[in-house]
């Protein structure tokens, strides 16, 4: 069998200038991901998603336990300069706020501006922004401000910008968390673009299970430590730990559990409002 890509083996994090608790933020975690999988990290608040992501993006050092990515122990002390030069190029982030990582005033330059810092020659830089601007429909917006932009463009413009490196995976720290619905559904739509059609591995840090459903596989952490592991539907059948780690299945999977629960028989697995619509209409049929 093949080598995960991703491989975390029982990380530990805790936070030193931690003054409320003295609990570690990250506990005994072991998680292996392969390539060109799209999983999906639920917690409630302070369960220790983004202390998770800032590890991966080697913003933070271990507490205890190592990663492995792509074969390199990001965790050594015996990396070079340019072993995490490339590991950064590997993984790519995007953030929580739009606002915060757009640096430039013209949008072109923004998404140009990882490249320029990476030496790379001008006219493979003008190629590379434009296809990445196109990739997630927003070539017509190349000369506008982001700052005019709508919260779902700014994300979508991080998004180019970082695929504009060749990421072999991206990590999305709760990055529709300040979108309206629209704004939200454009983001989802380009992370799944770039999960199916481009085969970058996704890690995608959320509290909405709808999005979360999304996934091939959603991991759930629970003050640090690994909940549930597995499918979105294996995952929603377990409501009761959901419930008590603070989370909520998705509504149309809670309609099948109830509507199960009054003795309907509805065979499947429920994890969206399309399987929803379609268990329902199956039983409608039969009877
Ligand atoms: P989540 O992303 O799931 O909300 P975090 O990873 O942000 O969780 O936080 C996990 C735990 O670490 C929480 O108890 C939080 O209070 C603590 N924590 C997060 N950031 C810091 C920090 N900079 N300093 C001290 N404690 C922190």
């Amino acid at each position: 069998m093949s080598e995960p890509f991703i491989k975390i083996e029982n990380l530990s994090y805790l936070y030193e200038d931690d003054s409320v608790d003295n609990s570690p933020a990250l506990e005994g975690l072991s998680l292996e991901i392969t390539k060109g999988e799209f999983v999906a990290v639920l917690g409630h608040n302070g369960s220790g998603k983004s202390t998770l992501a800032k590890l991966l993006n080697m913003i933070l050092t271990p507490t205890k336990g190592k990663i492995i990515i792509d074969g390199k122990d990001i965790t050594s002390e015996a990396l070079s300069d340019d072993d995490v030069l490339s590991l950064r190029r590997t993984v790519g982030m995007v953030f929580q706020n739009p606002d915060n990582q757009l640096v430039a005033t013209i949008v072109e330059d923004d998404v140009a501006f990882g490249l320029e810092n990476l030496g790379i020659p001008s006219d493979e830089i003008r190629r590379r922004v434009d296809e990445a601007l196109s990739d997630f429909g927003m070539l017509e917006y190349a000369k506008h401000e982001p700052h005019r932009l709508s919260g779902g463009q700014k994300q979508r413009v991080a998004i180019a910008g970082v695929m504009a490196m060749r990421p072999e995976c991206v990590i999305f720290d709760e990055s529709t968390a300040m979108l309206d619905p629209l704004g939200r559904k454009e983001v989802l739509d380009s992370i799944l673009k770039l999960n199916r059609e481009k085969q970058v591995t996704v890690i995608m840090i959320t509290h909405y299970m709808d999005e979360a459903a999304l996934a091939d596989r959603i991991v759930v952490l629970n003050d640090g430590k690994m909940l549930i592991d597995g499918t979105p539907s294996e995952v929603f059948e377990k409501e009761r730990m959901l419930l008590d780690a603070g989370l909520a299945i998705p509504q149309c999977t809670e309609l099948v559990h109830r509507l199960r629960d009054s003795g309907i028989v509805l065979d499947g697995d429920c994890v969206d409002l399309d399987d929803c619509v379609e268990l329902i209409a199956n039983s409608i049929k039969i009877i």
